[in-house]
C-alpha cells in the first residue's frame, strides 16, 4: 500500500533541555509511529519528522500538551522538510560548541517518583542523598557550559556504573538523559568532618543528627551552598548561631518535614502552602501560631517566620526526627554563600561544631528564595533566587548583550537576550568585597552560559555604588545612567506588560534622585522612554547619613528639625527614654548646620522615624527592622483617627507633609491611646495622602495606571490597604509579583530604560 508520506521541521525554543523534553518528544513520536529524530542543537531543539500528514497534524496538536512540567517552550516554528525516507525515530546526539539558546533550566525539589524510591527499602537508591531524574535535581548549581549535558556539568568526575548508565540511554526510563543521574555504586557521596575537618565515624546522617539533638552547629553542603543548621526547638542552639553568626535578631528560616510539623508553629493559607510545597521550595513568610513551639530566639519581636520544606535528599534524611531545624545560610553576616568544601571550612570555622560535606561540586552558589503570599492571595518576592535563576522575564524589542547591574543593596543583574531579559540570583549587599568578587563571578558566569557580549551597560545614578563603578570600569561603554526609582517603576511596568505611560508609586528606603538628594516617598509618571517627578514626600534632613539608617531616632529628629526649631524638635524627642539627650543635642546641632545631613524624602525614614516616635524601634540591628516592627504593631489593630499626610504644592510639585500627622500621633500616644491603634493610624494616614495625590494628578490628566514599587512595598499592610484604597477611587494597580519590589528586581527596569534608549539612538541616528 501507498502511504502519502510527509515530512516536517520543528524548532523549539525554551526551557527544553534538562526538563525531560526529548524523551517525551520520543515516547509521542513512537506512540503515532512516526519516523524521525529529534536533537539538542545551538539553535534550539530539532525535531524531524515523517508520516502521514494527518499523523503529523496530530502530533503537533498534541506536542505542546504532553511536554513535561518542566518544560516552557517559548517559540516553535515548524517548516516542511524532505522526505528522507527514515524508518525509526531516534534521539542523536546534542551538538557541542557554539552557544545554546535553550534556556538553562533552574534547581527543582526532589520529585515525588525519587521520595518513593528514597523511602523504599528494597530501591536500590532507599536513602541515598544525591537521589534524582529527569523531573529533579540540581540544574543551574552544577552546569559549567551549555548546552547542558553530563560533560558540561560538575557530574563529569562521576562515571556511570553500569544499571545508572542504561537508564541513562533509555528513553523509556525516567532517567534519561538525567545529567545528575546517580547512585550509591557510581555517584557522589556524603561525609562528615569536625571543626578540625577530621573525619567523624559512622553514619553521616545519623552522626549529624545527633550533633544537632545535642545543640550544636552544623554546617550542611546542599544544592546551591553551604547552610548552618540547628534544633529549632533550642533555645540555646538557637542563640548559639546567632551569637556565631554575628546576626543580631535578624529572623532565622526553619525548614519543616510537613503541614503537620508546621502546624505547631504557623498558620497557613492553602495559597501559602502551594508555594512552600511548589518545586521551585521558597523560604516563605508565614504568621507564627501562639504559642509558638519553635525557640522564640528564631524572629523575636516578629510576628511572621520564614518556612522552607527539604529540597534535596539530604534534608529529609536529616530532618527525621525534629520538628524544625534553623536553616540559614552559610556565611558569617553579609558574606556571600560559602559553596566548596575548603571554602566552608575556613570560612565557616569558628560558625559550626561540624561539616557535612558532599564531593558532587556547586559551581554556582543559589541562596534560597524568600517569597509571601499577599492578602490576595498571590505570591510575591523578597528575593528572587534558587528555584527561578536564571529563569528569563520577557523584554520585548531588547536588543542582545544589554547588562544592567543593579543596585548596592539585596544586588541582583541582568542580561538580555533574544527579547528576555535573565536576572542573577541574589548576589548580596555589594559593599564588602567577597559580594563584589561573587558578583564579578556570578556575572561572567552567566555571561559564558548565556554566550552573549556585553553591548551596553545600565547602572544606577548613585556614583558611590560598587556596581556603579563596575559599570563605568567596563571598557569601551559608556555606562547608561538610570534613577533608582525611574528604574523601580518601569520593573513593575515591564513584568505587567505595560504600554504608555503609567503612575509611579515608589515608596522605598534609599535612591539617589536626579537632584542629587535622597528620594524614596516619590509619585513619578512616564514609561521606558522617560519620567518626570509629580509628587514627593517633603524633604527633611538626614542627621548622620547612613547612620540614620540604623537609629531611627535620627530621622525622627530630622522630620521634626524640617519642621521646628531646635528646641520644640528636642522636646518631642525626650518622652524618648533610652536616648542620652547631650548626644542627640550634638547630632541634631550638627544637623542644623548641615553637618554630614542629606535631604530627603524617603517614605521608608518617614516609617523608621514613626516606630521611633512610638517607641517601637529606635535602634536598628536588622535591614527594616523598625517598619517591620511598626507594620507587625498595626497588624489587626484598629486605626487611631489620625489626620492623613498633608498635600501641598511646593513650586512644580505636590508634597505631602507629614508634621501635622506627627503632631497628633505624640499627642495621642502621650493621651494614653495605645501603640498598635496608632501604628494601624499611621498606615491609614500614609495611605490616604498617597492616594489623595494619586488623584490630584489625575484631574491633571495623569494616567489612571499605577505601578507599585520599592522596598516599603515589603509591607503588606502598605500595599493591600494601597491598592484597595486606589481601586475604590478607579484606578488600576499593578503590583510587583515576578520580581521582588525591593531593590532586588530593580535591574529588570535599568534593562528596560536602557532598550528604551538605545532604541530611541537607533531612530535618532
Ligand atoms: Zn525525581
Ligand atoms: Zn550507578
Ligand atoms: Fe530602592
Amino acid at each position: 500500500m501507498n502511504v502519502a508520506t510527509q515530512a516536517i521541521r520543528l524548532t523549539v525554543l525554551g526551557r527544553v533541555q534538562g526538563v525531560g523534553f526529548r524523551p517525551t518528544v520520543y515516547r509521542l513520536a513512537h506512540e503515532m509511529d512516526l519516523a524521525g529524530t529529534v536533537c539538542n542543537t545551538s539553535k534550539g531543539v530539532i525535531i524531524e519528522l515523517e508520516g502521514p500528514p494527518e499523523t503529523l497534524r496530530k502530533f503537533q496538536d498534541d506536542f505542546e500538551g504532553a511536554m513535561p512540567s518542566l518544560a516552557l517552550i517559548t517559540a516553535l516554528e515548524v517548516e516542511e522538510a524532505k522526505v528522507q525516507g527514515l524508518r525509526d525515530f531516534v534521539i542523536l546526539p546534542s551538538e557541542s560548541g557554539g552557544s545554546s539558546r535553550a534556556l538553562i533550566p533552574f534547581d527543582v525539589a526532589t520529585c515525588s517518583d525519587c521520595l518513593e524510591e528514597f523511602a523504599n527499602p528494597k530501591d536500590r537508591r532507599y536513602h541515598y542523598p544525591f537521589i534524582n531524574c529527569t523531573l529533579c535535581g540540581p540544574r543551574y548549581t552544577i552546569i559549567e557550559s551549555v548546552p547542558y549535558d553530563r560533560p558540561q556539568t560538575s557530574m563529569k568526575v562521576f562515571p556511570m556504573c553500569s544499571r545508572c548508565q542504561s537508564e541513562y540511554e533509555d528513553p523509556t526510563d525516567r532517567r534519561y538523559h538525567a545529567q545528575p543521574n546517580a547512585c550509591p555504586d557510581c555517584g557522589p557521596k556524603l561525609w562528615l568532618v569536625d571543626a578540625e575537618g577530621e573525619p567523624i565515624d559512622g553514619e553521616p546522617i545519623e552522626q549529624a543528627r545527633d550533633l544537632l539533638r545535642q545543640g550544636k552547629v552544623l554546617a550542611l553542603r546542599g544544592l546551591g551552598g553551604f547552610h548552618l543548621a540547628v534544633n529549632a526547638e533550642n533555645e540555646d542552639a538557637v542563640l548559639l548561631l546567632r551569637q556565631r553568626k554575628r546576626r543580631g535578631p535578624k529572623p532565622f528560616a526553619v525548614m519543616t518535614a510537613d503541614r503537620d510539623g508546621l502546624a505547631h508553629f504557623a498558620r497557613i493559607s492553602n495559597a501559602e502552602w502551594d508555594l512552600l510545597e511548589s518545586v521551585r521550595r521558597p523560604i516563605v513568610l508565614v504568621d507564627k501560631r501562639q504559642p509558638f513551639e519553635l525557640a522564640e530566639a528564631l524572629a523575636p519581636g516578629n510576628p511572621r517566620v520564614g518556612v522552607i520544606l527539604p529540597y534535596t535528599p539530604i534534608h529529609l534524611s536529616l530532618i527525621e526526627g525534629f520538628r524544625a531545624l534553623v536553616m540559614t545560610s552559610g556565611n558569617l553576616a553579609e558574606e556571600p554563600i560559602a559553596k566548596d568544601n575548603d571554602e566552608a571550612l575556613k570560612r565557616l570555622a569558628g560558625l559550626a561544631d561540624a561539616f557535612l560535606l558532599h564531593d558532587r561540586d556547586i559551581l554556582m552558589s543559589c541562596d534560597d528564595s524568600v517569597a509571601f503570599v499577599d492578602p490576595g492571595g498571590a505570591p510575591a518576592f523578597v528575593r528572587r533566587s534558587r528555584g527561578w535563576a536564571p529563569d528569563p522575564l520577557s523584554l520585548p524589542g531588547a536588543p542582545d548583550g544589554i547588562l544592567a547591574v543593579g543596585a548596592e543593596m539585596k544586588n541582583t543583574f541582568c542580561l538580555t537576550r533574544d527579547g528576555q531579559a535573565f536576572l542573577s540570583q541574589h548576589v548580596g549587599d555589594l559593599e564588602n568585597l567577597e559580594t563584589f568578587e561573587h558578583f564579578e563571578r556570578c556575572l561572567e558566569h552567566m555571561r559564558k552560559l548565556l554566550g552573549v557580549e556585553i553591548r551596553a551597560v545600565a547602572c544606577d545614578l548613585h556614583p558611590d555604588y560598587m556596581a556603579t563603578r563596575f559599570a563605568e570600569s567596563l571598557k569601551g561603554l559608556q555606562p547608561i545612567r538610570i534613577q533608582h526609582h525611574h528604574a523601580h517603576m518601569v520593573s513593575a511596568m515591564v513584568e505587567n506588560g505595560l504600554e504608555g505611560d503609567a503612575i509611579g508609586l515608589c515608596l522605598d528606603g534609599t535612591g539617589f534622585g536626579s537632584d542629587g538628594s535622597i528620594w524614596g516617598g516619590e509619585i513619578l509618571c512616564g514609561s521606558a522612554q522617560a519620567f518626570r517627578r509629580v509628587a514627593r514626600l517633603q524633604p527633611f534632613r538626614l542627621p548622620g547619613g547612613d547612620a540614620a539608617v540604623r537609629q531611627p531616632w535620627r530621622s525622627l529628629l530630622g522630620v521634626w528639625l524640617s519642621e521646628l526649631d531646635e528646641e520644640a524638635a528636642l522636646q518631642r524627642l525626650s518622652s524618648l527614654g533610652e536616648l542620652d539627650p547631650k548626644k542627640v543635642r550634638a547630632v541634631a546641632q550638627a544637623c542644623l548646620h548641615g553637618v554630614n545631613a542629606p535631604w530627603t524624602s524617603s517614605l521608608g525614614r518617614l516609617f523608621d522615624a514613626v516606630s521611633a516616635q512610638l517607641s517601637i524601634c529606635t535602634q536598628v540591628l536588622y535591614d527594616g527592622q523598625a517598619a517591620v516592627e511598626l507594620e507587625a504593631a498595626a497588624t489587626g489593630q484598629n486605626a487611631a483617627d489620625l489626620p492623613s499626610l498633608t498635600l501641598d504644592r511646593h513650586a512644580d510639585l505636590w508634597q505631602l507633609s507629614p508634621h501635622a500627622l506627627l503632631e497628633a500621633l505624640l499627642e495621642k500616644k502621650q493621651a494614653g491611646v495605645a501603640i498598635g491603634p496608632l501604628a494601624a493610624g499611621f498606615h491609614r494616614s500614609v495611605v490616604q495622602g498617597f492616594v489623595e495625590a494619586c488623584c490630584v494628578f489625575r484631574q491633571e490628566g495623569g494616567p489612571a495606571q499605577v505601578v507599585f514599587s520599592g522596598g516599603c512595598f515589603m509591607n503588606r499592610l502598605l500595599d493591600a490597604q494601597l491598592a484597595e484604597a486606589l481601586q475604590s477611587e478607579g484606578f488600576v494597580v499593578y503590583r510587583q509579583r515576578a520580581v521582588p519590589a525591593n531593590d532586588g528586581g530593580l535591574c529588570l527596569g535599568q534593562a528596560a530604560i536602557a532598550a528604551a534608549q538605545i532604541s530611541t539612538r537607533g531612530q535618532k541616528g
